[in-house]
């Protein structure tokens, strides 16, 4: 099989690829990873994710911020978002495991500038956090000096996979209600 960057090779059997786009639809924070200078950074975002729209993710902040200044130069970026759905024991130390869901995007950013762009995924991103919150009556829209005050970078996203486990301990004596320990899943 060809291998790219983004196939699975540790547990296959957990290749969720087709559930990337509603686990980012989920997700509260990005990771987002990024070389610069030959230095590799790792830094957490909220991010805007429309499964509508499922080859672009958005991130914004300050104009100052040095990671979104550089996704705006176009550098390559990989973005990972993960949902922690339990903790799994084991009556077997080795098998202790996490239940999760997780996606892995790579792609590069670009700056959006376009205002009407703009007000839509800020509109949309703030549907996604805070579902039944309206524009116009919970909050007011932002102003185009809001608008300039912050820097929004789409990310194009070019190949992703996604991961998943779920279910019980796959400990060695965790079907054995007789052997020694205890074992479970701790939902979070
Ligand atoms: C859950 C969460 C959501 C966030 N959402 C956003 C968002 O949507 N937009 C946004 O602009 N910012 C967000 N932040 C803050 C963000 O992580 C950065 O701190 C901020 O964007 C500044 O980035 P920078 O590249 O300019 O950092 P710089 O200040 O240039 O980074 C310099 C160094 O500071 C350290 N650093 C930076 N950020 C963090 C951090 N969060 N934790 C620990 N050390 C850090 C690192 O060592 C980094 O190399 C969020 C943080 C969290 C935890």
């Amino acid at each position: 099989m060809l291998r790219t960057r983004s196939t699975i090779q540790r547990h296959p059997d957990r290749d969720a690829r087709e559930r990337a786009a509603p686990i980012l639809a989920e997700g509260h924070v990005a990771h987002v990873g990024f070389v610069d200078d030959g230095q590799p950074f790792v830094i957490p975002l909220g991010y805007q994710f429309n499964p509508a729209e499922p080859d672009r993710l958005y991130l914004h902040g300050s104009p100052a911020s040095r990671a979104l200044q550089h996704l705006a130069s176009g550098a390559p970026v990989c973005i990972t978002v993960t949902l922690l759905d339990g903790l799994v024991y084991s009556r077997t130390a080795l098998y202790h495991s996490m239940n999760y869901r997780s996606v892995v995007c790579f792609g590069r950013g670009r700056q959006v500038t376009d205002p009407e762009v703009q007000q839509r995924v800020y509109k949309g991103m703030v549907s996604r956090y805070f579902p039944g919150r309206t524009a116009g009556k919970d909050y007011s829209e932002p102003t185009s000096a809001h608008l300039e005050a912050t820097t929004l970078i789409e990310v194009e996203i070019e190949e992703w996979s996604a991961k998943a486990r779920e279910g019980g301990p796959a400990g060695p004596q965790d079907a054995d209600p007789q052997a020694p320990g205890t074992c479970g899943v701790v939902p979070l």
